[in-house]
Order: structure tokens, then sequence, then C-alpha cells
């Protein structure tokens, strides 16, 4: 067996690992070496993340991981600012920016655009997800497409993204919120009936969790709910729909179909829930039938909200590469979601659009390499996102570009 390091069991990164820099990139070790060697180390620089290319379909996407960039950069000889966890955020719009001496922070480019872009991707993905089953309960049940060291990272920004309900034990025990789940298939089977198998269910699990009975392991979609319905009569919460793909046909027509059954038969109040490989368009055709959906694969493996990081100053003076604008840059947004990029040092009061007032979005977040930022609980942050989700909907014509740059 080939020895991963010490006592290491997985090939992932431990804290202090991740804290030193050791993930990085090695190009990064040898401009930090280069600088260092050539008394070129003096040079202090800023900083910005941005997107410059969402996914096709893509107008938006909710910045997530803030407080873990935080965790790592504390303690460093820099300032960083950003907008806060949570935020809705274009392209072109820098999401978070880093001052300081570059050997004091290059090493941490990838750890940090790591963090970043994989937490945003999921917590987006979530947003959009929520955003098409919008009414109805959305649970991520996402943990098992993900690799174990990550799967409490996978948990969290799918519940800041919006998920109304998350499955890991860890992730919801650091999320401070209580694990979502019903019945595994494998409960069934095991127990050789789905009958047996609902009704010990209802039997031995806790009052508060809702009977909600898995109908599709053995026969049709249509008689396992029934035969639910009449196991536990007015206990039963609801069925679950796992169809698998290959027995699907029409997910909607199956919906249909359960849900006549159940009301003609005096089982109105028994909530249909579906799960089982759903995407976006799923939940989109399904929403106004379904009363709640599982969704795990494509929130946790969601399309990368790409991000770069790229310096626009050098001691002191605006520089940059090709293709970005060089400068520090501030961005003001009004409570219609439109956004203002300016140079940092522009204060703006009113939205150029619509005259209602602005706010700057980046903020400071550490300076001389203390944390000057209070988080919120994931259920807090969660609440702006909806909130913000809540605009998205009432907004006619969204404009995926920031609607202004005033230098
Ligand atoms: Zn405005």
């Amino acid at each position: 067996m080939i020895d991963v390091g010490g006592d290491r069991k997985f090939y992932i990164a431990s804290e202090e690992e991740i804290l030193e820099g050791k993930i990085t990139d090695v190009y990064f070790m040898r401009t930090r070496e280069v600088l260092e060697k050539s008394g070129e180390s003096h040079h202090r620089v800023y900083a910005e993340v941005h997107n410059y290319g969402l996914p096709a379909g893509y107008d938006w996407a909710i910045l997530a991981g803030v407080e873990e960039v935080a965790n790592l950069l504390k303690g460093k000889p820099v300032n960083v600012y950003s907008m806060d966890e949570g935020e809705l955020f274009r392209i072109f719009e820098p999401v978070l920016a880093i001052e300081g001496r570059y050997v004091d922070f290059g090493v941490h480019e990838a750890g940090l655009l790591g963090i970043l872009r994989h937490a945003t991707s999921i917590a987006t993905k979530a947003a959009r997800v929520k955003l098409a089953g919008w009414g109805k309960p959305i649970l991520f049940f996402g943990v098992r497409a993900v690799h174990p060291a990550i799967a409490p990272m996978a948990d969290r920004y799918a519940f800041i993204g919006g998920c109304d309900g998350i499955s890991g034990v860890l992730g919801a025990e650091l999320a401070g919120v209580k694990p979502t789940g019903t019945m595994p298939h494998a409960l069934i089977l095991t127990m050789g009936d789905q009958v047996k198998a609902w009704k010990a269910f209802d039997e031995i699990i806790s009052g508060d969790v809702p009977r909600i009975a898995l109908c599709d392991t053995l026969s049709d979609e249509r008689f396992e709910s029934l035969a639910a319905a009449r196991a536990l009569g007015e206990r039963l919460h609801g069925v679950r729909l796992d169809t698998p793909s290959s027995r699907r046909g029409d997910m909607r027509k199956i919906v249909l179909e359960v849900r006549w059954a159940l009301d003609s038969s005096g089982y109105k109040h028994v909530k249909i829930f579906v799960s089982g490989g759903l995407d976006e368009k799923d939940v989109r055709r399904l929403v106004d039938i379904a009363d709640g959906f599982g969704v795990g694969t494509s929130i946790a493996f969601p399309k990368s909200i790409d991000l770069a990081m790229d310096i626009v100053e050098v001691d002191g003076k605006s520089f940059s590469k090709r293709g970005k604008l060089p400068g520090r840059k501030q961005v003001y947004r009004c409570e219609n979601l439109h956004d203002t990029i300016t140079k940092f040092d522009v204060r703006l009061e009113r939205c150029p659009v619509c005259g209602k007032p602005v706010k700057p979005l980046l903020k400071p977040l550490i300076l001389d390499g203390k944390v000057v930022r209070e988080f919120e609980k994931p259920s807090e942050v969660r609440e702006r996102v909806l909130e913000t989700l809540k605009k998205l909907r009432a907004i006619e014509e969204f404009n995926p570009e920031p609607q202004l740059f005033i230098p």
C-alpha cells in the first residue's frame, strides 16, 4: 500500500496544510522565491477577485465562502475587503480584494479561489433550484455526491443558497439546523415489505419527524402511495416518489396520477415529494403539482462559477494585465439591484439609473491581519439570500451586467 504521509487515511489536506498554503500551485511558491531572492519582495499590490463569464443561462451568482477565506487569511499582514456572504453579484464585479505585499499572500491564491469558487457554485445552484421550485420546500440530499471530507461544506452552502433542509448529520450540526430526511429503499428492502417498514418507522421514530413514506420500491407509485395512506392514515404526512430514471417515463404524469388517486380516495392531506436526479428544469416542470423536492447531485456537482484573482494596482499605481480594468474598484447597489462599478475612492450616494440610495458592497473583512466583521449564522445568511431571490422574481428584466461603470 502506498504511504500517503504519516497516518493519513484519506487524500485530503489537513487544516494546517491549508493554512500554510501547502495545497497551492507550485508556481506561486516559485514566484515568492524569485521575489524574495531578487530583492523585490517589498512590492505592495492590490488584487481583486471577480468573474468574467458565467455559465450559459446564468445572469448572476451568489457569493459564498467568505467566512472560510477570512479564516484562511487572518493573522497575515494584509487588508481584505469583500461583499457579504450570500451577496448576489454579476460579471466584472470585484467580490473580494486583498491588499498587501504579494509575497505575504500570493501562495494562498489557489486556496482562496478554491474555497470561493466551490462554495459560490453550490450556493448559486441551490438558489437557482430554489427559484425554480419557489413556494415549495427544496431539500438537499447531496452529501453522497462529494468526498466526505467536504460533505459539511456542501450542506452549508446548499443551505445558505436557499435550500430549506439538508440531510447531512454533521453538515446540519455545523450549520445549526436539524438534519432532514425520510427513509431509504434500504429500510424497505431489508425488512422485505413496504407496509411493515412504513409502520415500523411510524412506531419507532420520534413524533416530530414527519411521516413521509417512500413509495416506489417494489411496485407502482400509485398503488404504493394508496397502501401507505391506508397503513398510516392521518399520520401520513406525505409520500416520496424516487422513481428510478429507467422506469420514469413522464414524471409529471406519474405525480398527477398519484395525486388523483390520493384525492379521490380521501387522502387529500397526503403530500407528494419528488426526488431522484432532479435538476432545475425538472423542478420547474413539477412545481405546480408536487409539494416538495429532494435534490442532490445537481446542487452538489453544479456548473462552475469561475472566479479569478488579478492584480489591479502595484505600489499605489493602477496596473493590470490586458483584458482587466486597472485600479481598485467599488460596487454600489440600490434596492432595485442596479449595480454601478466605480473607482474605489468615488463616493456614490444615489443610483444613476433610478435615483434610489445606494450602498457600497465591498466592506472591510480583515484589517492588518485582524478579522473586523461579525459573521452571521447560516440561517441568517440564507434569509438574506431569499430576500434577494424575492427581488429577482419581481424584476421583469434583469440586466446581467453592472448598469454603469463610472471611473
Ligand atoms: Zn437603481
